[in-house]
């Protein structure tokens, strides 16, 4: 396995996936550079060497073929800002014109190709993905795979191109993810708690399960708090219940129970007339009145929570407490948010809207580690094999 530690890029061309899918404001502005940022060490280590590096990403989800909106050309200001130099862009990412432009990359230079999802060969016509990826990696001596954040998915440019070159390697951005991930949840330091929030128990279901076998406390927040509710047997009102999922939440509680996990859910709630940051709030306890819906965890249960917090010495937290993007439903969030920053543990904080409440916040760099990856966090997490890894690891 070739360490990008050992390995001297002295003069090879470099295709790196890496995960530019930032957010844009209605300007095409990046609004979010995390991801950018964290793929710097990496291309820095590539030019320092004497190398060239190629860019590819997707951005969004582009439907069928090129959209203005989704092209990666909007993210090239703030990737040359954090260069220093003006990054060269190519408004595709296969064909003669991205040969010419790769042949033309002289050594300490960075090319950006399009957008990779405005082929369909990329992620989703399996059929023609090993011909796609054979094209991206044909004029290039290196692949490297930083994007963490599509390592759970085995794509054209995120696993097969590794069939495609003779040097693939890990990327310093997806190293420091399983350095941090793996390593830390196989050895935790313990107390080990995990905060778990966010919209739904669906897409959590797997995680919860396999936090079980490992930590100590779990500290439940956001929406799919209240399908625990309602296997409680509380009122809900009109808040988010998966019915479907009742009958598991009630097997999970009892799993916890059967194995020691302390397993909390709100004590208090705000309760909203509706879904808007202007709606009339009440503060209740765990009954939620008919025709009101919980759309934050209430203030003694962010005390609660923060006391847990304090005395831990390992934290994971994937999920907000509430609709942080509306401001009177963000205080439970913030309040989490400053309890981890405020702890001596060790804290992870995975992916998607965590991160982003994390950077909005302030507290970010009070911060242990933040992963770039939401749904492969997860399923690393869980303890999946995430293909992107094995394709550059094995
Ligand atoms: P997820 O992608 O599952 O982590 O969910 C994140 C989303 O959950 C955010 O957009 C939040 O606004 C939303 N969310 C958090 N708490 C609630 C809640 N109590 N009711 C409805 N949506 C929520």
């Amino acid at each position: 396995m070739t360490k990008i530690s050992n390995y001297n890029f002295n003069g090879k061309k470099t295709i790196v996936r890496v995960d530019f899918n930032v957010p844009l404001n209605d300007k095409f502005e990046v609004t979010d550079n995390t991801r950018i940022i964290g793929a710097m060490p990496t291309i820095k280590k590539i030019l320092a060497d004497g190398g060239s590096a190629i860019l590819m990403s997707h951005l969004g989800r582009p439907k069928d073929g090129p959209e203005e909106k989704f092209s990666l050309k909007h993210i090239m200001p703030e990737l040359s800002k954090q260069l220093g130099f003006e990054a060269k862009f190519v408004d595709d990412c296969i064909g003669d014109k991205v040969m010419q432009a790769k042949a033309d990359l002289k050594a300490g230079e960075v090319l950006v190709l399009e957008n990779l999802r405005f082929y369909k060969a990329e992620n989703k016509d399996k059929e023609a993905m090993p011909e796609f990826a054979k094209k991206l990696a044909a004029g290039t001596d290196v692949y490297v795979n930083d994007a963490f954040g599509t390592a759970h998915r085995a794509h054209a440019s995120t696993a097969i191109i590794a069939e495609y070159v003779n040097v693939k390697m890990a990327g310093l951005l997806l190293e420091k993810e399983i350095k941090f991930l793996g390593d830390t949840v196989a050895n935790p330091e313990k107390p080990f708690i995990a905060i778990v929030g966010g919209a739904k128990v669906s897409g959590k279901l797997e995680v919860l399960k396999s936090l079980l076998e490992k930590v100590d406390t779990i500290l439940i927040g956001g929406g799919m708090a209240y399908t625990f509710y309602k296997a409680q047997g509380h009122a809900i009102g009109n808040s988010l219940v998966e019915e479907e999922l009742v009958d598991t939440a009630k097997q999970i509680l009892k799993d916890a129970e059967a194995k020691g996990v302390k397993f909390l859910l709100p004590i208090d709630n705000l309760a909203a007339d509706k879904f808007d940051n202007d709606a009339s709030i009440e503060t209740v306890g765990v009954e939620i009145p008919e025709g009101r819906m919980a759309l934050d965890i209430g203030p003694e249960t962010t005390i609660l929570y923060s006391t847990e917090i304090a005395t831990a010495k390992t934290v994971i937290w994937n999920g907000p407490m509430g609709c942080f993007e509306m401001p009177n439903f963000s205080h439970g969030t913030f309040g989490i948010c400053k309890a981890v920053a405020e702890s001596d543990a060790i804290s992870i904080i995975g992916g998607g809207d965590s991160v982003a409440a994390v950077n909005q916040s302030g507290l970010a760099d009070k911060m242990s580690h933040i992963s770039t990856g939401g749904g492969a966090s997860l399923e690393f997490l869980e303890g999946k094999i995430l293909p992107g890894i094995k394709a550059v690891t094995e």
